[in-house]
């Protein structure tokens, strides 16, 4: 029944294009010509379409359950560049890997206040229902992108803030909020993305942005939160990928006077950091525009020059890092040349013999003095990679920060709901779970993961949102292994299995235990007079009473943290697809796409949808718009709005399996039962 809704656009546009000889273009990109004879040939040239482009709503397959039909559907709208299809709400995406006419501003409008089932699937229409609803029914929304590296996730996020940017109402200092929140994404890919070989921008961090909207529906603030950067790839990069993005373009785009005040050639195969992948030029990437734009998005963000001029030098600090090489024959490892001190020093605003101590020794205590020790050549080595990952990732977090602040509104963040009780138990100094379990990693003696259980069942046994099955009730205790512990979150109850607890945190102690070889260099970083760098060390993590982080500590704010906050919103979902493994416009790999379609359990999906009622409409909205097709409701219908929907479908003949009526809402089983009630409309 796709062909319906073409047709009903179609049929829309009949009045104004009859007789014209015009060459119209649907939603869906496909090219009629429509010609005087009316509407049997429009209805004619829609029914062959159908076949050729396939259903735009999964759910109107025949055959739904059916993994071939699912695919062949794809494999159809792809041939015709229709990326988008809906299960649903749900829009799945398949990248098209070539620039498609479809995100023009024309488009936007199209979109723009417009039921999902009125127009083609689209991007937009996932966006601009969101943000109806959000206004509407006044809950926080949000949408959830997902897919396979190169499926497209960067790219549908972007659209989506371009829709809010162009359709949503501004006034100045709105304007500014626009621009910053779209200009975030260019200095955040830079410093973010990189070529690996399945994508040539993959976003090598994990990204949350909200924006926040005022009554009348303007984008007022944001707020990004970045996760787990892969800090690896600085140092070091598989063959046919690069570095982070930024390293080339400001070697490639940096104006002659910048590069050589930060001591830099022109060739990125000068650095080591640089030159592990053998791939310092991408096809797809022009580094060298791409660094004009970046340079102006962040003087568009509020970086200052100061600001600007301290982020480079940090960044050409790191390929400077890189180029330290070690020697030394009793083992003892010392630097072979000082150019890279010398220009580290000026960059970083540090002292050279302090720097160049810090690169080769570091600090221990012996019968309770401070010594430093030298470090062998291969200690030194991977502690200068060490420190150059911590100066980049903390760079990277304070970039982070740093946008956020410039879109940090006059306004007062409205508060989710109020999680601290929850984060208080797992996160609280000294108490919480997360530093029970630090303790007793590093307790020496019989610990084990079941005596953390029974520390945490000393110490938040009591809590309200804490329960294990000693402590459970008969009821919970059934639905509980001995070793789990359960969490009442917000979103629900969650139990956790203490098997494997200590090793694992223990594990990541010794890495941080490792990065303690820093300590010498964190001195140094501190010292700096780089503003972002002191930002970035804090002098109390110098100190005793500051213990270095275990990586339950850096993960507390991550993703249990994140689902809490989707799980206060009303999700949408775009499922992004990628058609081949070659970044090829046109190819649609079958085997690869229908391991996508599995793994993102589109076919449950599906069935979901299926067996459910796919569309609900508040009944006011439902009857403005299809009251003229009853007498009895038409022009206005004067009684209770629920009565006035209740008369309206029984008139259109609506089957009482058809359809439910809710609080507020219709909910309507079937899409075809809608799109003839749309056809309706026209005719
Ligand atoms: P990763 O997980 O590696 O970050 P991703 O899912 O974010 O991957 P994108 O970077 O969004 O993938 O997409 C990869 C590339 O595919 C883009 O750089 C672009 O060339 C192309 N692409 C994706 N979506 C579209 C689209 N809608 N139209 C045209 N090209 C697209
Ligand atoms: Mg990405």
């Amino acid at each position: 029944m796709d062909a319906s809704n073409i047709c009903s656009f179609m049929r829309k546009n009949q009045a104004s294009i009859l007789g014209r000889g015009f060459l119209g273009q649907s939603f869906d990109g496909l090219k009629h010509v429509v010609a005087s004879d009316g509407v049997r040939a429009m209805m004619e040239s829609a029914l062959t379409a159908r076949d050729r482009v396939g259903v735009q709503d999964f759910v109107l397959l025949e055959n739904y359950t059916s993994e071939a039909a699912f695919i062949e559907n794809l494999r159809k709208r792809f041939k015709e560049s229709l990326i988008y299809t809906y299960i649903g709400s749900v829009l799945v995406s398949v990248n098209p890997y070539k620039d498609l006419e479809i995100y023009t501003k024309n488009h936007m409008e199209r979109y723009r206040g417009v039921n999902f089932y009125e127009v083609s699937p689209h991007i937009y229409a996932v966006g601009d229902n969101a943000y109806r609803s959000m206004r509407t029914e006044k809950k926080d929304q949000c949408i959830l992108i997902s897919g396979e590296s190169g499926a497209g996730k960067t790219e549908a996020s972007k659209k989506i803030l371009q829709y809010y940017a162009v359709t949503c109402p501004a006034s100045e200092q709105v304007q500014t909020v626009k621009d910053r929140l779209l200009q975030s994404n260019p200095v955040l890919e830079a410093f973010g993305n990189a070529k690996t070989l399945r994508n040539d921008n993959s976003s090598r961090f994990g990204k949350y942005m909200d924006i926040q909207f005022d009554f009348k529906g303007a984008p007022v603030g944001g707020h990004i939160i970045n996760y787990l950067l892969e800090k690896s790839r600085v140092v070091h990069q598989n063959h046919g990928e690069r570095n982070f993005h930024i390293f080339y373009q400001l070697i490639d785009g940096g104006e002659e006077d910048l590069l050589r005040r930060l001591g830099l050639e022109r060739n990125p195969q000068q650095y080591q950091y640089l030159v592990k992948g053998n791939c310092p030029k991408v096809s797809s990437i022009n580094d060298r525009s791409d660094w004009k734009v970046v340079r102006k998005a962040l003087t568009v963000i509020g970086f200052n020059e100061d600001e600007v001029e301290e982020l480079l030098n940090i960044i050409a600090s790191v390929l400077h890092l890189g180029n330290i090489q070690y020697g030394g024959e009793d083992g003892s490892a010392c630097i072979t040349s000082d150019t890279q001190i010398k220009y580290l020093s000026r960059l970083l605003g540090v002292n050279g013999a302090v720097l160049t101590e810090a690169l080769t020794h570091k600090k221990i205590i012996a019968k309770g003095e401070e010594l430093m020790s030298p470090l062998n050549l291969e200690q030194a080595s991977s502690a200068r990679d060490a420190l150059s990952k911590a100066v980049y990732g903390r760079t990277f977090t304070w970039l982070v920060n740093k946008i956020n602040a410039s879109l940090t509104y006059t306004w007062e963040p409205v508060q989710y709901f109020n999680n601290k009780i929850i984060c208080d138990l797992v996160e609280e100094k000294f108490k919480g779970i997360i530093s029970i379990l630090d303790e007793e990693c590093l307790r020496p003696g019989d610990a084990s993961d079941l005596t953390f259980l029974e520390k945490l069942e000393d110490t938040v046994g009591g809590h309200a949102h804490f329960v294990t099955h000693k402590l459970a009730d008969a009821k919970t205790r059934k639905v509980m292994g001995r070793e789990e512990f359960r969490l009442l979150h917000y979103a629900g109850e969650v139990n956790y299995n203490v098997n494997g607890f200590l090793d694992k945190n223990n594990d990541l102690l010794f890495r941080n235990l490792k990065e303690n070889v820093l300590c010498a260099h964190l001195q140094v970083m501190c010292m700096s007079e780089n503003k972002i760098l002191t930002q970035c060390f804090d002098r109390e993590e110098l100190s005793d009473k500051k213990r270095p982080e275990t990586a339950a500590t850096q993960f507390k704010a991550s993703l249990a943290k994140l689902m809490e906050i989707l799980m206060s919103k009303e999700p949408s979902y775009v499922r992004c697809i990628k058609p081949n493994d070659s970044k090829q416009a046109g190819r649609f790999d079958e085997v690869l796409i229908r391991h996508q379609v599995k793994y993102l359990g589109l076919m449950e999906n599906l069935r979901v949808r299926r067996a459910g009622f796919a569309y609900r409409r508040r009944y006011e909205v439902f009857l403005q718009r299809y009251k003229s097709l009853c007498p009895d409701t038409w022009p206005n219908w004067q009684g209770k709005l629920v009565d006035g929907v209740s008369t309206l479908v029984k008139h259109l003949g609506y089957k009482p399996e058809e359809y439910k009526l809710g609080r507020s809402k219709i909910f309507i089983r079937f899409p075809k039962t809608l799109f003839s009630t749309e056809d309706a409309l026209e005719t």
